[in-house]
């Protein structure tokens, strides 16, 4: 069976036993087995910060950009065989694949295009020069410079290629060296992709580490210029922000975490109408694409009263049309969760929605996975809810990490979804559905703090939008409270967490050749 390496301290090693067993949650067959145990992790820190970062702040944005531009193309040229093992690895479709590897070669390739605009400077004006003394001479600059540590990227299972090459985009191009841990279960595709670009010598040597395992002891030796950012889940996310470092030593935590994300029907869109059409497409593409498991995707689908059995019916007859099985068969949907872990984790997810809500679509999620030896693999149907208590607690309680979604009645306010929606406790990503201006000016204040993101489904922007589930480079990722409260992406916005901005106080003309 294939043996899974970290890549530290400039080499490749392997880790002593025991091993975890990477699977194919379609057929439960091994694939691979890893082990990160005995890793000397302070000395990957110590690397990673002295040669990684040294070699990345004598480059330039443009030249960073490059070393981005030089990753995408190290998955370009292998996309084909990165797709193939998160078929195995990961449950994906291939649709569900491309979804992951073409968005991780996206977003370097973003980033890439940033960094050639920023140019050949080293140091970022953040914001205008400010006049302090009683003419311009005496002004203050606020600055952007890299810190000088490593950053701690921490991922989950979901993404292993996007979530690693979004969060390295943003340190490399800031001028921060990255140590990359996916999570266990899905490492193949991250460990695949991570060997090409090092054989394809597209990253400096000590820019980019990879941590195939469990972090051991990592997170123990993290320094006042570190940085760590973790994706995962509120558990998780609660240890890590307690850890020692994060606490005496003041290291950052990004958190991207749950979340509740819900989709609103605005009471003036009409049955049959290209917005409703997209609202339906959207919410069945977010339950079934990668099995549900993306932190994105709509878990709470908030529709007005009068439009509910009209509704329901139509998402009856779509997810009817959803083929579970082996993701390796063509003409399947909707391959399985990544593990038995999560299998578990969501049929008492949706043992707990049971309790108050009521089976409009695939009971608890029994199903007959086409292509699969009886009995085997992680599968689960799309299970729809609909709660007729709106309020009820676990459907804005807990995050279902699967094809799962609640539909809950309104009376077509738009202060009543918001304040439905913001039950969740605050989220990543939701989306309104209205062509009535005037809805969407009542809703947008109100659910705009609740939020990173607003998709504003409309008629006029149906035909262009990739869906409110897709994070684009160029806006925001991440969002308060159950969300995490983590910002990633955005373009300049997703470096902050890399840099140190510092006032500077002197001469304009000095400032100014600063920056
Ligand atoms: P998880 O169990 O919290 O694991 C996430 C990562 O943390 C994995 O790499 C895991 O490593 C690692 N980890 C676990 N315990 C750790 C510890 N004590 N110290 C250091 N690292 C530790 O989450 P998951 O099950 O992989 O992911 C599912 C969750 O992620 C869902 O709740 C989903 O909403 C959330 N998510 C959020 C976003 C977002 O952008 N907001 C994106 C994707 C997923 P091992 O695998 O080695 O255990």
């Amino acid at each position: 069976m294939q043996r899974l390496m970290s890549f530290v301290s400039g080499e490749w090693v392997e880790g002593n036993e025991p091993r975890s067993v990477l699977v194919n949650p379609a057929t439960e067959e091994p694939l691979a087995e890893t082990s990160t145990a005995g890793i000397d992790m302070a000395g990957a820190l110590a690397y990673a910060r002295e040669r990684g970062g040294k070699a990345l702040r004598t480059l330039s944005f443009a030249e960073r950009g490059k070393v981005l531009r030089a990753m995408a193309n190290a998955i370009h040229v292998r996309r084909e065989e990165l797709l193939a093992l998160a078929v195995q690895n990961g449950g994906n479709t291939r649709s569900d694949a491309k979804f992951d590897v073409d968005g991780a070669m996206a977003t370097l390739s973003a980033y890439a295009d940033l960094g050639a605009e920023l140019g050949e400077r080293h140091l970022l004006p953040d914001g205008e020069g400010i006049q302090l003394g009683r003419t311009a001479r005496l002004s203050g600059q606020h600055v952007l410079a890299p810190k000088r540590g490593a950053a701690l990227h921490i991922n989950a299972f979901n993404f292993p290629a996007w979530g690693l090459a979004e969060k390295a985009a943003t340190a490399l191009l800031a001028g921060v060296p990255v140590i990359a841990k996916p999570a266990t279960s899905t490492a193949l595709v991250a460990y695949r992709m991570t060997r090409g670009f090092l054989e394809d010598g597209a990253v400096p040597d000590g820019s980019l580490s990879l941590v195939a395992g469990p972090p051991g002891d990592l997170l123990e030796h993290l320094d006042r210029q570190d940085v760590l950012a973790f994706t995962g889940s509120s558990q998780t996310a609660m240890k890590l922000r307690g850890v020692d470092a994060a606490l005496s030593r003041s290291v950052p935590v990004n958190v991207e975490a749950d979340s509740l994300n819900a989709s609103v029907l605005a009471p003036d869109v009409a049955a049959g109408s290209e917005t409703e059409a997209l609202f339906f497409a959207d919410a069945v593409r977010d339950m079934t694409q990668k099995a549900g498991q993306k932190c994105t995707a709509i878990r709470r689908i908030i529709v007005p009263e009068a439009r509910l059995s009209e509704v329901l019916a139509g998402f009856e007859e779509r997810l009817a049309d959803v083929t579970v099985g082996d993701p390796a068969r063509e003409g399947v949907r909707m391959g399985p969760v990544t593990s038995a872990d999560q299998l578990a984790e969501v049929r008492a997810g949706i043992e707990a929605l049971a309790e108050t809500t009521e089976p409009v679509f695939g009971g608890a999620g029994a199903i007959e996975p086409v292509g699969v030896d009886q009995g085997k693999g992680y599968f689960v149907g799309p299970v729809l809810r609909l709660a007729r208590d709106p309020r009820a607690a676990a459907v804005h309680g807990r995050e279902v990490f699967g094809p799962v979604a609640t539909v809950i009645p309104y009376s077509g306010d738009p202060d009543e979804a918001a304040e439905l929606v913001a039950l969740g406790g605050g989220g990543l990503v939701t989306s309104v559905y209205s062509d009535d201006r005037g809805f969407v000016a009542r809703a947008v204040p109100e659910l705009a703090p609740h939020h990173g993101r607003l998709y504003l489904g409309s008629a006029k922007m149906a035909s262009q939008s990739p869906g409110p589930g897709t994070v684009l480079p160029t806006l925001l990722h991440g969002g308060p409270g159950r969300a995490g409260g983590g910002q990633e992406l955005g373009g300049l916005r997703g470096m902050r967490l890399y840099q140190q901005c510092t006032a500077l106080q002197g001469d304009k003309s000095v400032l100014n050749a600063l920056v």
